[in-house]
């Protein structure tokens, strides 16, 4: 019997296990999908939030889209304006992606205050 393997859907993320690579086809969007280069066996020893992590660096590594539509602009006009737009875009999200960081961070910290509190009037 042939080994499974972990195939996954550059566009939309989603993952399953297929022993052939032509049955590896995304049943969203119907694109064909990538091998991950993890053995099935040590993909399942991964808890939830590692395989995220696993798949969410893998599809920004193979498809860099960004890169290419800010490279893209800049070949078709090299319009300084558009850099600036997209350079600005850029920023933007990165903020935002701080400002996430940091509500995850306060949150911790608030539960983690309450457990304290819980633990000492007990
Ligand atoms: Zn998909």
């Amino acid at each position: 019997m042939r080994e499974l393997s972990v195939y996954y859907c550059l566009k939309c993320g989603y993952y399953a296990y297929y022993q052939l690579p032509k049955n590896a086809v995304c049943p969203k969007c119907a694109e064909k999908m990538k091998l991950l280069e993890l053995p099935y066996q040590k993909f399942m020893d991964l808890d939830c939030e590692e395989r995220d992590e696993l798949l969410s660096r893998e599809i920004l590594r193979n498809c860099p889209s960004v890169v290419t539509r800010i490279t893209a602009a800049h070949k078709a006009a090299n319009h300084r304006e558009t850099i600036a737009i997209l350079s600005a875009k850029i920023n933007e999200l990165e903020e935002e992606n701080k400002k996430l960081n940091e509500t995850v961070t306060w949150m911790h910290q608030t539960i983690w205050e309450m457990i304290q509190k819980e633990r000492s009037s007990t």
